[in-house]
């Protein structure tokens, strides 16, 4: 991993957040965006802290370590990472995904106050959209509790992990997703946050 690495996973990561400010999910500097740029030792790429992410540019990016620390890389200003860096590395490890999406959609902290115990979704054709399929398939869609120690969110995560389901729903502040590439990560969102939306306009 050099500079140049770090710069084009922060082009990508501007890119997509910009679109994610767009939709409305971004809010007032929320939500952050990684990339994998390396497994061993596992290295992270993630939007950096308390900017505008409608805003950002290739360098507005931080490198951390599988606890979410900023790593330091030769060439690139080391800006602070998000707090919330150190799930987005535990995400990554668990789940083997290269890029991780973390928003702070509505619905799905409304949905988290109706459903705690995670939201179920069935027979919906979208539910393809995020690798299930459309008929005679339960997804539920879990929530773990907020907490500002990254370490005991992590474990949350852990617990409730299942790999045939690329979400997570943090109560009372957003959610996460993951995919291999930013690309997917950013179809399985929408089209999660379309689930849970419509989940809540039925109830
Ligand atoms: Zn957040």
């Amino acid at each position: 991993m050099n500079r140049e690495d770090v710069l084009a996973a922060g082009g990508r990561l501007a890119v997509e957040a910009a679109r994610y400010t767009g939709i409305g999910w971004m809010r007032g500097t929320s939500g952050n965006l990684s990339e994998v740029v390396s497994r061993d030792p596992l290295r992270l790429a993630v939007t950096a802290s308390g900017l505008d992410k409608g805003e950002l540019t290739p360098s507005d990016v931080a490198v951390v370590g599988e606890q979410g620390e900023p790593v330091a890389v030769t060439g690139v200003e080391p800006l602070t990472p998000s707090a919330e860096a150190g799930l987005h590395a535990r995400v990554a490890a668990v789940t083997g995904a290269d890029a991780i999406v973390h928003v702070h959609a509505l619905n799905a902290v409304v949905a988290a106050h109706h459903w705690p115990e995670g939201v179920v979704l069935k027979d919906v054709e979208t539910l393809k959209g995020i690798g299930r399929l459309a008929h005679d398939d339960e997804v539920v869609i879990p929530v773990i509790e907020n907490s500002q120690d990254m370490a005991e969110l992590g474990d949350r995560f852990e617990a409730v992990y299942d790999a045939a389901t690329p979400a997570v729903i943090v109560a009372n502040h957003g959610l996460y997703t993951w995919a291999p590439t930013l690309h997917r990560a950013r179809h399985i969102t929408e089209c999660v946050e379309w689930l849970l939306a419509y989940r809540i306009a039925i109830r």
